[in-house]
């Protein structure tokens, strides 16, 4: 029997084809068969994957507008928030991303809600 193929350096893994995922080291879900030494490089973060459209490495020739599309789309779909998506308090302006959660309603100040009300 054939062994999976490493997606991250495309060599042959030691993990037999027929290998219920459940019993393998090294797979990782929605993405596939990591070697050992691929899957021993890193943190765990490291070994996260994203997946995008086949299509958009054809749809853009150009390598930085396939980046910043790849980099849009890690930012829409795999992270809670926009990367620049100011964190402030609507009433008065200010910047609340160092206030303590207890201290907001969102990212809002919770003594300026009181005070609109
Ligand atoms: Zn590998
Ligand atoms: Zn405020």
């Amino acid at each position: 029997m054939p062994n999976e193929i490493c997606i991250l350096c495309g060599n042959e893994t030691t993990v037999d084809v027929n290998t219920h995922v459940d019993h393998r080291i090294g797979y990782i879900e929605g993405a596939g068969q990591l070697c050992i030494s691929c899957y021993r490089k890193g943190n765990s973060e490291s070994r996260e994957q994203i997946t995008i459209p086949k299509n958009w490495v054809l749809d853009y020739p150009n390598d930085s507008e396939l980046g910043s599309k790849v980099r849009a789309h890690y930012w829409n779909q795999y992270v809670d928030k926009e990367p620049n998506e100011p964190i402030i308090c609507k009433y008065c302006g200010k910047d609340t991303s160092q206030v303590e959660y207890d201290y907001l309603i969102g990212t809002d100040h919770l003594e300026c809600c009181l005070k609109q009300d």
